[in-house]
C-alpha cells in the first residue's frame, strides 16, 4: 500500500470529472516538515502554533517564535501555510501560563479567548509571525472564534504588528490572509455576516463536531455517540460550503475528517474542495479524490441530508463500493 500511495505522489488530485481537489496537511512541529516533501501535498492547511509552546517548559520569546516561523516558510518555500494562532486551553495546557481548574474546559478559557483576555500574548506570537514573513506571503487563522466582533477585535491586533513592519529590517509581509475557524455553531449562525471581514475561513470539524451535539471529543462513552455521516451535520456543512461560495471565500476543512476517505467523499460531495489533514492521510484520500465522479456523489449526499435515521454510514459506504 505504502509504494502505491507513493507512486501516487506526484500525481494530481483531480476527479474522474475534471474537478481539482487542493489537498494540504496538517503540522505543527518542525519534524511534520520532512513529512511535507514526503506526502505529496500542495500547502500547510494546519499549522497548530500551540504544539512548539507545549513542548516547552517556559513561554517562547518572540524572537524564538520568529526563527520558527522562519523556519517553516523556508522550508515551505513556494507552497502555502496557513498558521493558526495559539489554541490553548481545554484540553491542551501550558504548565507556565496560569490558568485556573475549570469545571468544564472545552466551554472555558481558550484558543482566541485567552488571546483577546491576554493581547500581550497574542500581540507576541503575531509579531513574530509578520517579521517572519518580512517580504513573503503570510496565512493565518484566529481559532474558536465565536463572535463576529472577536475575529474584528483579533484582527485589529494584527493590523497594528503589521503597521509596525512597516519599519522593521526586511519589512513587511508581501501579502496577508487572515481567516477564521469554523468551530463553534455560534459563527456558522453569522456566517453572511463573518464573511465580509475574513479573506478565508477553514472549518474546524472536530471542535465543531463536539460543539453542534454537545458531546465531549475526548469522551469515549459519548465521542461515537453521534455520527458526523448524519444529516444534521452534513447539512450544516452544506450551509457553510454554500454560503461560502457565494461570498466567494475560499473555504477548507482541516478536521480530522479530512483524512477519512469516506468521509472526505461526502465533503467531496457537498462542494468541498480543500482538504487538510495528517500527512498519513493524503495517499488515501487521494486515491479516492481519483476514483470518484463528483456528480454523482453530490446527488446521492443531497439525498442524505434528508435521512430519518441518524447516520448514513452504511448507505455511504454501500454508494463508495459501488462508485469508486
Ligand atoms: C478542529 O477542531 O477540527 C481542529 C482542526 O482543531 P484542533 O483539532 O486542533 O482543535
Ligand atoms: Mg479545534
Amino acid at each position: 500500500r505504502q509504494a502505491k500511495y507513493a507512486a501516487l505522489r506526484e500525481e494530481p488530485a483531480i476527479t474522474r470529472d475534471g474537478q481539482r481537489v487542493s489537498l494540504n496537511m496538517n503540522a505543527g512541529l518542525l519534524i511534520d516538515l520532512e513529512h511535507f516533501d514526503l506526502a505529496g501535498t500542495e500547502g500547510i492547511g494546519l499549522f497548530r502554533t500551540e504544539l512548539q509552546f507545549m513542548v516547552r517548559s517556559r513561554l517562547p520569546k518572540v524572537e524564538e517564535q520568529t526563527a520558527l516561523y522562519s523556519k517553516v516558510l523556508d522550508h515551505a518555500g513556494d507552497r502555502p501555510v496557513i498558521f493558526r494562532t495559539l489554541d490553548v486551553g481545554g484540553d491542551k495546557m501550558l504548565p507556565y501560563l496560569r490558568m485556573k481548574e475549570e469545571e468544564n474546559p472545552a466551554l472555558g478559557w481558550r484558543a482566541i479567548r485567552i488571546g483577546l483576555d491576554r493581547p500581550a500574548l497574542l500581540k507576541a506570537q503575531l509579531r513574530a509571525m509578520v517579521r517572519a514573513a518580512a517580504g513573503r506571503n503570510l496565512s493565518l487563522m484566529f481559532p474558536m472564534v465565536a463572535e463576529v466582533s472577536e475575529f474584528i477585535e483579533a484582527k485589529a491586533i494584527l493590523k497594528k504588528e503589521l503597521v509596525r513592519s512597516e519599519g522593521y529590517e526586511g519589512g513587511a509581509p508581501k501579502n496577508v490572509r487572515v481567516g477564521a475557524m469554523i468551530e463553534v455553531p455560534s459563527i456558522v449562525w453569522q456566517l453572511p455576516h463573518l464573511l465580509k471581514y475574513v479573506d478565508f475561513i477553514s472549518v474546524g470539524t472536530n471542535d465543531l463536531q463536539q460543539y453542534f451535539y454537545a458531546v465531549d471529543r475526548g469522551n469515549s462513552m459519548v465521542a461515537d455517540r453521534y455520527d458526523m455521516l448524519s444529516s444534521g451535520f452534513l447539512s450544516m456543512l452544506r450551509f457553510i460550503v454554500r454560503e461560502s461560495t457565494r461570498a466567494d471565500v475560499p473555504v477548507s476543512i482541516c478536521g480530522d475528517v479530512a483524512g477519512k476517505p469516506l468521509e472526505a467523499m461526502a465533503l467531496l460531495g457537498l462542494g468541498y474542495r480543500n482538504l487538510s489533514m495528517s500527512f498519513e492521510a493524503i495517499g488515501p484520500v487521494k486515491e479516492m479524490v481519483r476514483s470518484v465522479d463528483t456528480s454523482r456523489i453530490e446527488s446521492f449526499i443531497e439525498a442524505l441530508c434528508e435521512a430519518r435515521e441518524h447516520s448514513v454510514r452504511q448507505q455511504m459506504r454501500a454508494f463508495a463500493r459501488d462508485h469508486s
